[in-house]
């Protein structure tokens, strides 16, 4: 089922997340809307939260469904190692149609558990390091905003209170 997608400014998109303690038949249907919600908008990652729940969740896939067995869910995930740095474009499901520049590390390795509480461990560097970054900064309330210079980000703020008057957010 496809669910809503949480845009900001709603404040839940900006509080932390608790960790999932039960590997439950809820939290695998949970992971499976938003595989298909992600997959709809479309997307290549998404956040519990984006979908009104705040519990430790993402799933992501780089290849946005175009290739088999990129798609991954990650259940408490946590950052435990970075390297290096890069500066890309960056989008957000929750901020539809704008991007900004934003400094990410250039590799991670993720801890995390999979969808029966088996511990799991992933590395990605590029793309991959960046979404995971983006994705798990969901889970402590963080959006891409919050990286981005005071300027930048006040402009951004701006174009958003701008289209949420004109009806077009
Ligand atoms: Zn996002």
């Amino acid at each position: 089922m496809i669910r809503p997608i949480v845009k900001y400014p709603e404040p839940s998109l900006e509080e932390k997340c608790v960790p999932v303690e039960v590997f439950d038949e809820e939290l695998k249907n949970l992971a499976r809307d938003m595989l298909e919600t992600m997959y709809a908008a479309p997307g290549i990652g998404l956040a519990a939260p984006q979908v009104g729940v705040n519990i430790r969740l993402i799933v992501l896939d780089p290849t946005a469904g175009d290739e088999n067995g990129h798609q991954m869910v990650l259940v408490n995930p946590e950052v435990v190692e970075v390297t290096g740095r890069q500066k890309e474009e960056e989008g957000c499901l929750s901020l539809p149609g704008l991007t900004a520049v934003v400094e990410r590390p250039f590799s991670v390795r993720v801890k995390a558990q999979d969808l029966d509480g088996n511990p799991v461990e992933v590395e990605g560097a590029n793309l991959m390091a960046r979404l995971l970054c983006h994705e798990i900064d969901h889970l402590d309330g963080v959006l891409y905003l919050q990286h981005l210079s005071a300027l930048k980000r006040d402009l951004l703020k701006r174009r958003i209170r701008k289209l949420i008057r004109n009806g077009e957010w």
